[in-house]
């Protein structure tokens, strides 16, 4: 039987530093699960679809196909066959991301391409309702948060280090923006699972 272990946390907590570690050492799978709702905040962007309207958001769904690929060991997110993994880091994706998270129909699109790729092989897969709703039977669940100034600053060294000009206030503003959105919405808002360790990592 694969083994799942499922971080959730907030933007910034460094789930995915963790969760790449976990995965090396254990050889297993490392499913970044936020590149697949950046992958459609891209595509909607780039489509101008109004992604303040929830119908025209799940419109846009119509004729999308979103899939993860690993090319040497990295996790590469396909739309509608082109690689879009380099053009989804942008703050302008992010919350793009935020967005079109909130919409139930969104969620529901790429519940199966996560839940998939956990039944053939053991994953650590990091996101906000991976302990809660797409896989509630993981072995092992970690809630990891920090405080916003902590996350902001780290959030801040990744995008410089990518070439992403920004502040450290806009970096910061940004985070509880989409900290609300993602912890407000409806459909599998960010929330610690009952079964879930917590680990403040600030
Ligand atoms: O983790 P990352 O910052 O790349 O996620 C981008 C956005 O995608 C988050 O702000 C969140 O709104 C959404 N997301 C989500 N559920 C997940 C992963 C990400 O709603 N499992």
């Amino acid at each position: 039987m694969p083994f799942a272990i499922a971080i959730d946390g907030p933007s910034g907590a460094g789930k995915s530093t963790l969760a790449r570690i976990i995965a090396k050492n254990l050889q297993f799978v490392y499913v970044d699960t936020g590149a697949l709702y950046r992958a459609i905040g891209h595509s909607m962007l780039s489509r101008h679809i109004d992604i303040e309207d929830d119908a025209k958001v799940a419109a846009g769904l119509d004729g999308l196909t979103v899939s993860i690929a690993y090319v040497d060991d990295e996790q590469r997110v396909i739309v509608n066959g082109v690689d879009v993994s380099d053009n989804i880091r942008t703050p302008q994706v992010s919350m793009a991301a935020s967005r079109v998270s909130a919409v139930p129909e969104v969620r529901r699109f790429l519940m199966n391409t996560q839940r998939d790729i956990a039944k053939s092989q053991s994953v650590v897969m990091d996101g906000r309702d991976i302990g809660t709703t797409i896989l509630p039977d993981a072995d092992l669940k970690i809630y990891l948060t920090a405080t916003p100034e902590a996350r902001a600053q780290r959030r801040l060294l990744d995008l410089q280090a990518k070439g992403i000009a920004s502040t450290f206030e806009a970096v910061l503003e940004d985070m509880r923006q989409r900290d609300y959105n993602d912890s407000h919405r409806a459909a599998a808002p960010l929330k610690q699972a009952e079964d879930a360790i917590f680990i403040d990592n600030s």
